[in-house]
Formats: C-alpha cells, sequence, structure tokens
C-alpha cells in the first residue's frame, strides 16, 4: 500500500481554507448521521471542520445553511432511511437556493448508489467518499462557486484506497463519552458484508496517535472511551492490539476504557489478559458469533468453527468472571436450514450472552451473499428473530437477577428529577436514585432488575 497518511501540510492547507469560509457570519450546519458508531465518529469530525469554518451546528435543516447526510450501506433499512430523508430537502432546496446540500458514508462509496443517488435527487450538490473527510473545506469552498457538482471519491485503484489524516479538528457530542477511531476498513470479506467494498482494506493509526487523543480525553475528564475500528484485533499500527488497549488504559484516573468490534478469529488471550487485568479497561467483551452453524459459518466466510467460538468465549468468562458478553446474530442468512438455526439458538443457550443484537439478514448489492439461491422468506426470518428474541430474555432475565443485592460501579450518563442512570464497565444500563453528576462515577447498590436494565440506590 502506497503511503496511507496525508501529509501535514495537505491537512493544514485544507484547515486554511476553511479558516478563509469562517469569514462568513451565522452560518448552521445539520449533520445527520445513519448506522454505525464509526459513522457517528466521523460525524464528530464533519462537525469539527465545520465549526473551523465557522458553521454553528443545529438539529433543525430548515435553519441550517449546510445539510451533512452521512450515510449507511450496511443494512437496506439504513439505507432507506438515509435517502427519505434526503428526499425531504427537495422543498428546503427550493425555497433556499444557497443552501447547499452533501451526501457522504457509505453509500457514497458505491459507484452505482452514487449514480443512481446524483439522479435521483439533483438537488443534491456534492457527493464525497469515507476517506475524503478532510476535504470538507476545499469541498464546501468549490460548492459555494462552482457549476457543477462535485464527486470526491478516493482515485486509487479499490483495494488500496485507504488514507488517514491526522490532527483534524473535532467537535464531539459528549462532555463525557468519546469514541476515538484507531484503525479503518476490513480484509475480511464476510460475505454478507459490504464494509470491505465501501471503506477499503484495513488501515491503522499509529499507536502514539491514538495513545495521545486517548490521553488528552482522560486529562479533559472524558471517563467512557471506546477505541474503534471494524476489526480491532488486527489492529496493525506499530504495537498490537493487546498492548494499544493495555497503554491506553493505563493514563491516571479512573474510566472505562471500551472497544469494538472484535472478530472472534483474532481474538486473542493476550487480549483477554489486559481486560481481566487493566482496571480501567472494561469488563465487556463483545464478540459476534453471526451463526452456532458451522456450514453456515463457512458460507458466511467467518474462517472460525463454532467449536472454536465456545472455546474463546469461555475462556473470556472463566478468565474474567462477571464480564458481560454481548454478541451480533444475522437470522435467515441464505440457505439457512432450520437445524442449523437451531444450533444457533443452542450456541446463546451456552455461551449466556448478556445481550445479543439480532439482524434480520439484508441482501447488500455486490457482496456474494446476495447471489445466493434459497433466500429466506422475511416471515421466517421473523419467526426465527422471535424466538432467538424470547431465548435470550430469559437468559438475560436470569444473569442480572444476579446483581441483586450487589454494588457496581456506575458512570452517570443522565440526570433528571432525582432519577440518574448510568452504565456499569460492563455496559449494563442502571437506573438509581441518588444525586450524581452526570459524568461523575458512584457506587449504586442493586435493588431490583430486569432482562436489560437494573434498578438501585446510590451508597
Ligand atoms: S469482519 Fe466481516 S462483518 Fe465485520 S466488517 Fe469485516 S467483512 Fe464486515
Amino acid at each position: 500500500m502506497n503511503d496511507i497518511f496525508v501529509s501535514e501540510s495537505v491537512v493544514k492547507s485544507q484547515l486554511d481554507i476553511a479558516d478563509k469560509l469562517k469569514t462568513e457570519e451565522n452560518k448552521k450546519v445539520c449533520i445527520l448521521t445513519f448506522g454505525c458508531q464509526q459513522n457517528e465518529a466521523d460525524s464528530e469530525i464533519l462537525s469539527g471542520i465545520c465549526e473551523r469554518a465557522g458553521y454553528a451546528e443545529t438539529d433543525n435543516p430548515k435553519e441550517a445553511d449546510l445539510i451533512l447526510i452521512n450515510t449507511c450501506a450496511i443494512r437496506e433499512h439504513a439505507e432507506l432511511k438515509a435517502l427519505s430523508r434526503t428526499g425531504q430537502f427537495k422543498k428546503l432546496k427550493e425555497q433556499n437556493k444557497g443552501l447547499l446540500i452533501g451526501v457522504c458514508g457509505c453509500m457514497a462509496e458505491q459507484k452505482e448508489r452514487r449514480e443512481a443517488l446524483m439522479k435521483s435527487y439533483p438537488y443534491v450538490d456534492f457527493v464525497f467518499g469515507t476517506d475524503r473527510l478532510f476535504m470538507l473545506p476545499e469541498i464546501i469552498k468549490n460548492a459555494k462557486t462552482a457549476k457543477k457538482r462535485g464527486v470526491y471519491i478516493s482515485d486509487l485503484p479499490h483495494g488500496e484506497f485507504g488514507i488517514i489524516a491526522e490532527g483534524l479538528p473535532l467537535r464531539r457530542n459528549s462532555l463525557h463519552k468519546a469514541k476515538v477511531s484507531i484503525m479503518y476498513g476490513c480484509d475480511n470479506f464476510c460475505t454478507y458484508c459490504v464494509v470491505p467494498y465501501v471503506r477499503g482494506r484495513e488501515r491503522s493509526r499509529n499507536s502514539q496517535a491514538v495513545l495521545k487523543e486517548v490521553e488528552g480525553l482522560v486529562l479533559s475528564g472524558y471517563k467512557d472511551i471506546m477505541l474503534l475500528g471494524q476489526n480491532v484485533n488486527s489492529y496493525n499500527g506499530d504495537i498490537s492490539f493487546p498492548k494499544l488497549l493495555e497503554k491506553a488504559g493505563s493514563f491516571d484516573g479512573e474510566y472505562f476504557l471500551r472497544f469494538m468490534t472484535s472478530h472472534p478469529k483474532d481474538a486473542s488471550s493476550e487480549l483477554v489478559d489486559v481486560i481481566r487485568d487493566v482496571p480501567n479497561v472494561a469488563k465487556q467483551f463483545h464478540l459476534p458469533v453471526q451463526s452456532g452453524n458451522n456450514r453456515v459459518l463457512s458460507a458466511m466466510n467467518r474462517r472460525y468453527t463454532r467449536e472454536k467460538y465456545l472455546e474463546k468465549a469461555l475462556e473470556i468468562k472463566s478468565k474474567v468472571p462477571g464480564i458481560t458478553m454481548t454478541t451480533d446474530i444475522i437470522c435467515g442468512f441464505p440457505t439457512e436450514t432450520e437445524e442449523e438455526f437451531l444450533e444457533t439458538v443452542d450456541i446463546i443457550k451456552q455461551v449466556e450472552f448478556d445481550m445479543i443484537f439480532t439482524f434480520l439478514y439484508s441482501p447488500r448489492p455486490g457482496t456474494p451473499a446476495a447471489k445466493m439461491d434459497d433466500q429466506i422468506p422475511h416471515e421466517e426470518k421473523v419467526r426465527r428473530f422471535e424466538l432467538l428474541s424470547s431465548v435470550q430474555n430469559d437468559i438475560a432475565d436470569k444473569i442480572n437477577e444476579s446483581y441483586v443485592g450487589k454494588t457496581v460501579r456506575v458512570l452517570c450518563d443522565s440526570f433528571e428529577n432525582g432519577m440518574c442512570s448510568g452504565r456499569t464497565s460492563g455496559n449494563k444500563i442502571v437506573n438509581f436514585t441518588g444525586s450524581s453528576k452526570i459524568g461523575s462515577f458512584a457506587n449504586v447498590k442493586i435493588t431490583s432488575s430486569a432482562a436489560y436494565t437494573l434498578k438501585g440506590e446510590e451508597i
């Protein structure tokens, strides 16, 4: 791969353009974000660049001078939602010719999607790809003067694209919770997933840059920090992911350090040891299993077996007692038979996850699974979904009941009328009576439980 880093001088020249744009006053930007945490993190960069260019942020598109739609292509539902919101801005554009509308994110990266979008929504002024965020000042400047609509997509050959820009401004959504991207893209090519096609091959930030960002957050009082990547276990900076996690969790002060997402084939014992041994590293592990059947796992190109997954999950649970374990399941992958599905139900029972995130399979254009015969009918996917949910609800109920009478450390996220709500190191939601300030820790005695929440009182 060529040099994956944008040079400092290029970043500086973009920020200089932003500074020049700042001379116009009272501008507002409305950023709509669809999809995953990576998109949310990207939107914080978009917001930071806009702030540098003089745009205050608004939730109301009607008062915006610039609307940015950060799209997701992972599931059909997210795509349709983004398109429907884009469609609603036609009137606004007719009423305000100076309004600029831009579309970015994963949908912008897919040629067919991008071309269809530009054709169906002629009032969209520009589209730009996931690795072109750093160019936003230039993109806005061009849109203000250009007669032509702008398309800013990586010009490197597919498979090599992917550029990391350090030093971009960020406007974070929270004063105590932060996301830190450590890597971008994915090399795994699971057959149902569009990520490698829209976000390119894996490329990692340098550990010094990541650690500097985490340290800055800890010093500024952030208490819940999430390291983000499509597959953090294959982080390939200058140190391994477990080492990065250990260092990022070792700054002075109390905070929860989380990470998302792990691929089971790459989750190492060293990583589990770091979770166990470093107090600030959150006692939570999200390990997406997707299916409990070996033939389906192979058809998904997941490159682990049911047995290997179980071995890893049980290692995590035995090394870190009380750890919260969560997973993702795809319901109704093409060709999945009833018996194969029941093996997924069985793995849920064996591991006893605290929570499962179940998704109805939706074919993503361009992926191998979308072309497979024997697509499962929607009603059947829903039936399997409901069965999984009911099995999981009982398991979650039982796990949460075991918290009653115990005292847990909770980071307060909200406070209203004497009622606080927050999360534990294991990411359990706790509603409690008390007087904790948002962003501070409290010891909470659990008095009752439901499947996905705990109730208690501050002690
Ligand atoms: S690991 Fe698989 S599911 Fe996850 S982003 Fe990569 S290709 Fe998609």
